[in-house]
């Protein structure tokens, strides 16, 4: 197998059902690294797309074996652990991430890169002009505000994948059997020294979000889970004033029973205040089982994702069998 050139930047793109994207995507993102004069390599993973997405990966890593490696999974695992597989196959001392539908423009990645050559080892970027839905904008910069408080972890703009980090976060991340994880948030952990820039941002080209409002509050529970106890801990004070309120409501309805007498009237204040506490209840409970959740599936310690096979070398190469790693992999 040709020994490919080092690369010094690794651009890593999840592709999950992207096949109305692609084209756009290697129109731009070729031109625009190989603009940066530097040797790079793009890993893209497909996350078990069902449409034709891996043919037309398959097709542009024959077109550029030479800077081009394809991860396939063999189910559908998530965008993050798409990222994170990617992480694990490059090999540059720069790593980016981006988007498969061109919301992270391309032609941005050397704003990143020049700053990472400023010295610092985490790059995030802010999306000057957000080309998303209402709801969706105004909904992540709620998050993003209670994440910073509750979190430690300085992203402005969260839901935005154009980041670079440097060859000692990856590593660090590589490290981390995490299941349930959030990238940016992880690797901010290792960061010695993280910045943020300003980058374009633009509608998606095409296809439509693989994200329902459902996927988003579950992704949104991974970050807070994933990197604070305190909703856990909230919930316990929280737990704690609810008890004193009520024991001081019950003591005031007995002494009231004692010198004024029952009151008829009031039970359905009652009533409220009883559907309250079980809201509350109700609430704690689906709190701890959010923790518990995600103890279970670390301690059952499965593969986190599954490679089926990597694309990767010279594909013409018939020397020996390196050009394609047949067997599948379980991380
Ligand atoms: N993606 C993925 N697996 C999934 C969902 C999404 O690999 O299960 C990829 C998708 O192909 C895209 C990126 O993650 O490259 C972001 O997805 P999308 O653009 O749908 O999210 P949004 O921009 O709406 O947050
Ligand atoms: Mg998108």
């Amino acid at each position: 197998m040709t020994v490919l050139a080092k690369p010094e930047v690794s651009v890593v793109i999840p592709v999950y059902n992207e096949e109305a994207g692609l084209a756009n995507l290697f129109a731009r993102l070729y031109p625009a690294l190989d603009g940066l004069g530097m040797p790079y390599e793009i890993v893209f993973v497909n996350d078990g797309s069902r449409d034709r997405s891996v043919s037309i990966l398959a097709e542009q890593y024959r077109q550029r074996p030479d800077v081009t490696r394809v991860v396939l999974f063999n189910g559908n695992y998530g965008q993050h652990m798409a990222i994170l597989a990617g992480f694990e196959q490059t090999r540059g001392q720069i790593v980016v991430t981006l988007d498969a539908d061109l919301q992270n423009p391309p032609e941005e990645i050397h704003k990143l890169i020049a700053k990472m050559r400023e010295g610092y080892d985490y790059v995030g970027s802010i999306r000057r002009k957000r080309q998303d839905s209402a709801w969706r904008t105004v909904a992540s910069k709620a998050m993003n505000r209670l994440r910073e408080r509750i979190t430690n972890i300085h992203i402005t703009d969260q839901g935005n994948m154009l980041r670079a980090y440097g060859r000692n976060v990856i590593d660090l991340v590589n490290q981390c059997g995490e299941v349930n994880t959030f990238v940016p948030a992880l690797a901010y952990k290792f960061a010695r020294r993280p910045t943020e820039i300003v980058v374009e941002h633009e509608e998606r080209a095409a296809g439509e979000s693989k994200y329902s409002l459902y996927s988003l509050i579950r992704l949104n529970f991974d970050l807070m889970t994933g990197f604070s106890l305190v909703p856990l801990q909230f919930f316990s004070m929280l737990g704690m004033a609810m008890s004193l309120l009520s024991a001081l409501l019950v003591i005031v309805l007995l002494l009231r029973r004692l010198f004024v007498g029952s009151e008829a009237n009031g039970v359905f204040t009652l009533f409220a205040i009883a559907f309250f506490f079980m809201g509350v209840i109700l609430f704690g409970i689906g709190l701890v089982g959010e923790y518990v959740g995600r103890i279970y599936q670390q301690v059952r310690a499965r593969p986190r994702y599954v490679v089926a096979t990597v694309l990767q070398g010279m594909p013409d190469d018939k020397d020996d069998d390196g050009s394609v790693e047949k067997r599948e992999v379980a991380r």
